[in-house]
């Protein structure tokens, strides 16, 4: 937000207090105790989800969702509105589209749902009433929650299946930022977020929670995305944007501040609209699960990196993190051989086409435990989860992950260390399984 929008005189309250944009007093020592009267609402009250189908011409059985809410704590400028209106226009033109006598080869499911605030409840219950539809056709959930929370650069969160297609279409889309003309999405976003652990690819995020994505991918293991406008996180530590979910978002905050142009959203708007057209319309599904393993070996050498800070306890109680290792090349090598197979796939053979499409597919569902994870039931993903300790941010393996958190408090130290190694074969075993749904059919 920088100057123009810190606060002035005029959004000044009346605390005798010297006000800054935090955290905390300017003052530490400050003691000062402020008595709140807090006046809310409990009422219960119907809820509204919209859906709108469009009925896929070849595969109508294949469902792709375009789902975000609509409903905002108070006038909403930026959340959700930014994203709200980003779904109507990407209905919009699909509706054209369709006017005009074009049909998707997939069924897309668009959806504004309500209720998210009060605990993501619109898409949750949807998520249930359909589940068992949804986990046997749903091919891919993009989200379109607010399109941006800063105007700096682009934040995608997704499963590693879609890193290729965000990749291969932000390099088609023309970056909206100031100093980049003629220049692509990818090349403005890479230069400006390059990737921790490789920079020469731009950062894309685990998907952690805090919005409606959530039941479709930590719960029933639908392939999803999400993709934003941000701030730059190098010169701004906080999680999210100074006004967020307050009374100061207007469309005025939008108008004047954030996206004058409006140039930021119809990015987003882009993208998420051509995101849900190739997941739709192509022939082949545009997942690569090569990205899957990748991102698999990343996570599990993470895991280990923090597990070797006890070396003494690995040893004691016999914890071996071999079994995951094996299971991850094990992945990576069916992702391969998978990869290759489906490149000489005959196209003109719809039968084999579907026979691939369906194992990719379902390569996300694969991941999931029934069982849930230890005292989060729904939470079934066992590669992602949203993080014990920030529900916004993603973790990956997260039973093994929390099993070892704070480990060194816990009284029984073997009990402790059963659990790691319970969890490391949970992990292990539905890695393992998943690779095994890569394999040729027959
Ligand atoms: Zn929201």
């Amino acid at each position: 937000m920088g100057g123009p929008a810190a606060p002035d005189s005029s959004w000044k309250g009346s605390l005798n207090v010297s006000y800054n944009i935090g955290p905390g007093f300017t003052d530490n020592s400050s003691k000062r105790k402020v008595r709140m009267h807090v006046h809310t609402n409990n009422k219960i009250t119907r809820i509204y989800n919209v859906i709108g189908i469009l009925r896929g011409a070849v595969e109508p059985d294949r469902y792709i969702i375009l789902g975000g809410h609509r409903d905002s704590w108070v006038f909403g400028g930026i959340d959700p509105t930014t994203g709200a209106a980003v779904l109507q226009e990407v209905v919009r033109s699909f509706g054209k589209m369709k006017m005009e006598g074009w049909r998707p080869k997939r069924t897309i499911i668009f959806a504004s749902w309500d209720a998210e605030e009060f605990g993501l409840l619109g898409s949750t219950e949807w998520a249930e009433e359909n589940a068992r539809v949804l986990q046997e056709r749903a091919v891919a959930y993009i989200n379109t929650d607010s399109s941006i929370e800063g105007n700096y650069t682009l934040r995608a969160d997704c499963t590693p299946l879609l890193y290729k297609l965000v990749y291969n279409l932000t390099k088609e889309i023309l970056s909206p930022d100031e100093g980049y003309e003629n220049k692509s999405l990818y090349e403005s976003w890479l230069e400006k977020d390059p990737a921790t652990e490789n920079n020469s690819y731009p950062r894309i995020n685990k998907l952690g929670s805090g919005s409606d994505f959530e039941a479709y991918f930590q719960r029933l293991g639908i392939a999803s995305g999400r993709v934003r406008y941000t701030k730059n996180r190098k010169a701004d530590k906080f999680s999210n944007y100074p006004v967020y979910h307050t009374v100061y978002e207007t469309f005025e905050l939008v108008e004047k501040f954030y996206d004058p142009t409006f140039k930021k959203q119809l990015t987003i708007a882009l993208l998420r609209g051509r995101l849900v057209y190739e997941l739709a319309d192509s022939q082949v599904i545009p997942f690569d699960c090569r990205d899957y393993g990748e991102a698999l070996k990343g996570y599990s050498n993470r895991i280990y990196k923090l597990a070797k800070k006890h070396e003494e306890q690995l040893k004691t109680y016999k914890v071996s993190f071999d079994p995951l290792f094996s299971a991850v090349v094990n992945f990576s090598k069916a992702a391969a051989e998978f990869h290759r197979r489906l490149e000489q796939v005959d196209k003109k053979d719809p039968v084999a086409v579907r026979i691939m499409n369906d194992q990719l597919m379902f390569i996300e569902r694969a991941f999931i435990d029934p069982l849930g994870l230890p005292g989060r039931k729904f939470y079934r993903h066992v590669i992602f989860a949203p993080s014990s300790h920030n529900k916004y941010a993603g973790e990956s393996f997260p039973g093994i992950y929390d099993a070892m958190f704070d480990i060194e408090s816990k009284a029984d130290q073997r009990e402790a260390w059963e659990e790691v190694k319970r969890q490391i074969s949970i992990a292990a075993f539905t890695v393992q399984a998943a690779a095994g749904t890569l394999k040729d059919v027959a």
